[in-house]
């Protein structure tokens, strides 16, 4: 677990920073405390907390959740079910060519992926929406076509490693011939070196823009679940492949309704005299409004099942969970001096002893003295 440091203070930054200068902190920051750089032991931990703050802060709608609610505002803590996105890394080498990660040699690295959280309502996640989100991305640089280079020029063969994106040093030794592959320090592994960079995007090949997309939300899906989209994500430098979208789903609570994967509870107070005579309840359904009757002779925690009222399935189409609603038989603890009355004649016809407390003797009392 990182540090609970504030982002801001974590990045040296002051809380209405511009975008800019929290982008600039960080590049600063990460370089001086890469593990690859630093060899100093509480390096992995201080780049992961300045890795982590970044993730905030450079986006709009994660840090205003920080700012407004701290870092469960922030979606910072792992939601469940947010699996395959490592994040760290590929922000860092979005940032800086790649050095970082040895195995992308030789061709144009991947762009980091990116999280969106969105808030959707508990009706919306049982039915299933479209949504409209906008963020920023970086994306295809338009001017340069995404080449980094300044128009009417080439990015050139690296001529250190003649294009290869690595070096390689062979040794011979007692055990034979020992290969060492390492990336090309002049193009850092892309083979190829802007020589002329686009003065648009400085090299990169790409530019921060926003992006609006539709988004698909299948009936049935629940907090904390995510959509992938891949290669909506930021695209990589000088032409490399798009990393992907996560959208990360939060489920406002329904007021009334509790779910419980493809189950719905509802619980519904009735009183003594409805429980024993019968009645019609009104259950709130995704649907709508449902009546629902209660038998005479209804018994406390008596549960009334509603089939196929409940989730969608998200994997097996057609099929659905179920509506139970439970009955809560609630005694009165107050009563009115006709109710007392009531409730006395009938404990009288069936015969049962009930205390006869201070208050319906003073009752008594008082209308006897009328
Ligand atoms: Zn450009």
């Amino acid at each position: 677990m990182a540090s609970e440091r504030d982002y801001y203070t974590v990045l040296g930054v002051a809380r209405g920073a511009t975008d800019a200068e929290i982008k600039r902190a960080y590049r600063r920051l990460a370089q001086q405390w890469h593990p690859d750089v630093n060899k100093d032991k509480a390096a992995p931990e201080r780049f992961k907390e300045i890795s982590e703050a970044y993730q905030v802060l450079s986006d709009p709608q994660r840090r205003q959740g920080y700012d407004t609610f701290g870092r469960a505002g922030a979606g910072a803590d792992g939601q469940p079910g947010f699996g395959g996105f490592s994040g760290f890394g590929d922000i860092f080498d979005a940032f800086f060519g790649g050095a970082a990660n040895a195995a992308r040699r030789g061709r144009p690295q991947a762009g980091a992926d990116l999280r969106y959280d969105l808030r959707i309502s508990f009706v919306e996640a049982i039915r299933g929406t479209e949504k409209e989100i906008e963020f920023a991305v970086l994306d295809r640089c338009e001017t340069c076509g995404g080449s980094g280079a300044k128009p009417d020029t080439e990015p050139i063969t690296c001529p250190q490693c003649n294009g290869r994106g690595e070096i390689r040093n062979v040794r011979q030794t007692m055990l034979g011939q020992m290969v060492n592959v390492t990336a090309c320090p002049r193009c850092k592994g892309e083979g190829r070196i802007v020589e002329t960079p686009c003065e648009t995007c400085k090299g990169e090949g790409r530019t921060e823009r926003r992006r609006t997309l539709r988004v698909t939300i299948p009936p049935g899906i629940d907090e904390g679940h995510q959509i992938r989209l891949s290669s909506e994500g930021e695209m990589g430098p000088r032409g490399g492949p798009s990393g992907s979208l996560y959208v990360a789903i939060h489920v406002t609570p329904h007021p009334a309704l509790r779910r419980e994967g493809t189950e719905l509870i509802y619980e519904a107070d009735v009183s003594i005299a409805q429980a024993a005579l019968g009645t019609r309840l009104t259950v709130p359904t995704v649907d709508g409004d449902e009546d629902v009757d209660v038998k005479p002779g209804t018994q406390p925690g008596t549960e009334i099942r509603l089939r196929g009222k409940g989730v969608p399935h998200l994997r097996r189409s057609g099929s659905r969970g179920d509506l139970h609603v439970f009955l809560n038989v609630v005694v009165p603890s107050k009563l009115s001096k006709r109710q007392r009355e009531l409730l006395e004649e009938l404990a009288a016809e069936g015969k049962e002893p009930v205390s006869d407390n201070g208050a319906g003797i003073r009752e008594r009392l008082r209308d006897a003295l009328g």
